[in-house]
């Protein structure tokens, strides 16, 4: 039982290691920087992945975790998409939370309940037991920035999203051309959309909201937020919150080995996040364009799903696959010794770190992208789901660290565009250049978590207002 005066947060993350991830690293800093204590209460849909409880399983001690019972879906109808899934696993987890609070509140200064962006169902339950709560937002000030306006989006806006013909304008925002809107948004009719709503609304019930970014990466969006509204509660800036420390799992496909024996910054690293999978079609093209442009690369392949470009969101690292029949012929013995071909998973945080690695081709999820940052990686954007369109937009318009590859008409990027490219960002003047603005953001990112950085002191006001919970 935890019986000092440290103040006690519960942590619920939703579904997908892109949530869990920052969140366990803004709860090390809670830990660290705060002498605060944490529970992760994790509702789940079935058994925990194999990367869940890796990453649960390695945390320091002032960090508990339990998992709630699984939900059932066997009502739903045919094909939920993700977002329905993420907020109805949370949604039907509440009972099993309200009884945990329940334990956690007769043992612990319990002061604040955190949820990620599709949680905020769960603020019933804070509230009944007098605790604040907060949104963790685990992508970009500028998607953040979406969500808050989303209500007006829906209330001014008829007809589709993606069939406007001028791109919507978010305050603080890049104009945002509708079919780059996330995911959810892209279908109105589909109940995806109704839930990202439903969760938008709510937001304005939270008692502050962090988002895993700062000022320096994203000016306009963090600038904006920063502006008191009425109804709007205080956003603060915490980023970027990247995992660092080694995996415990090591280097079981030796990549970091092989980036040992290849030359300073020489190799693209390409992969898709925790969800992405390509189409067949694709897969072939990618390794051909990989092949055609001379570079060394490490890449993560998973087997290709022609129906949908998140098919391992709920699997991941639980697929077992290590075969790859599906590359085009004569590809592996070609390449070998100039590229490295995983399954699956590989420890891309220390991937990313290493000295060798000279390149990110990225689905541009946020996470992979602060990962990039904080190494100083130049990208290659190539965005498959959620809110991935959104954020290449920002990274190659706004930002600049990244090149775009164009799809040719029938969606599919092709070889040469493929080689281009990335023959562009490792040994093209272009490339040293984004690869120039990537270093100075690094440090701008540095800066923002030191210790008296603009992330550590947004952080130390939230601390300091869950602090004074305890004496009143
Ligand atoms: N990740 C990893 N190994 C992999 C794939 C992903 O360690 O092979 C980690 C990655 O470092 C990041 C997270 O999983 O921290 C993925 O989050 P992101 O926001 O980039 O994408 P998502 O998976 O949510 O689409």
């Amino acid at each position: 039982p935890i019986q000092t005066p440290k103040p006690h947060v519960a942590i619920l993350p939703s579904p997908g290691m892109g949530h869990l991830i920052p969140l366990v690293e803004f709860a090390k800093r809670l830990v660290t920087a705060h002498d605060c204590t944490v529970t992760f209460v994790v509702p789940t849909d079935g058994p925990p992945s194999k990367a869940q409880k890796s990453v649960l399983g390695a945390l320091p001690e002032a960090i508990d975790h339990l998992f709630l019972p699984p939900v059932n879906f066997d009502d739903l109808p045919e094909g939920p998409k993700i977002e329905t899934l993420i907020t109805l696993t949370v949604a039907r987890s509440l009972p099993a939370l309200r009884n945990v609070f329940r334990s956690l509140a007769s043992r612990s200064n319990l002061v604040s309940l955190i949820v990620d962006l599709f949680g905020t169902d769960a603020f019933d339950v804070a509230r009944e037991f007098n605790v604040f709560s907060y949104v963790f937002y685990p992508s970009t000030a500028m998607a953040l920035s979406l969500f808050l306006h989303m209500p007006v989006l829906d209330e001014t806006v008829s007809g589709e999203f993606r069939e406007l013909h001028d791109p919507i304008r978010i305050p603080g925002c890049i104009p945002i051309p509708g079919p780059e809107l996330l995911d959810p948004l892209q279908d109105r009719k589909n109940d995806a959309y109704k839930w990202a709503l439903h969760n938008a609304k709510r937001y304005r019930l939270a008692d502050g909201i962090m988002v895993n970014s700062f000022r320096e990466l994203e000016p306009g969006p963090v600038t904006n937020l920063s502006k008191s509204e009425p109804g709007k509660p205080p956003v603060y800036p915490v980023g970027p919150l990247v995992n660092v420390e080694p995996s415990t799992k090591g280097d079981e496909s030796n990549c970091l080995t092989w980036l040992d024996k290849q030359p300073h910054g020489s190799v693209l690293f390409v992969s898709f996040g925790s969800g992405g999978t390509l189409s067949s079609q694709q897969i072939n093209e990618l390794a051909l364009g990989l092949e055609l442009s001379e570079q060394r690369f490490l890449w993560v392949v998973r087997r290709p799903n022609d129906s949908t470009a998140n098919a391992t969101y709920f699997s991941v690292a639980g697929q077992n696959d290590s075969s790859f029949d599906f590359l085009p012929n004569g590809f592996l013995e070609r390449t070998e010794g100039r590229g490295l071909v995983v399954p699956s998973w590989a420890p891309q945080a220390q991937i990313l770190a290493h000295g060798s690695t000279g390149g990110f081709l990225t689905h541009c999820g946020w996470n992979s992208t602060l990962e990039s940052v904080v190494n100083g990686v130049p990208l290659v954007a190539w965005p498959l789901y959620a809110e991935q369109k959104m954020n290449a937009l920002m990274l190659t318009q706004e930002i600049k660290v990244a090149l775009r590859p164009k799809a040719a008409e029938n969606g599919v990027v092709q070889r040469d565009e493929i080689a281009k490219v990335v023959k562009s960002l490792i040994e093209g003047e272009e490339g040293k250049k984004l690869r120039n603005r990537m270093k100075d953001l690094k440090e701008a990112g540095a800066k923002a978590l030191s210790q008296d950085g603009s992330s550590t002191k947004a952080l130390s006001e939230v601390a300091a207002k869950w602090k004074s919970k305890i004496f009143n």
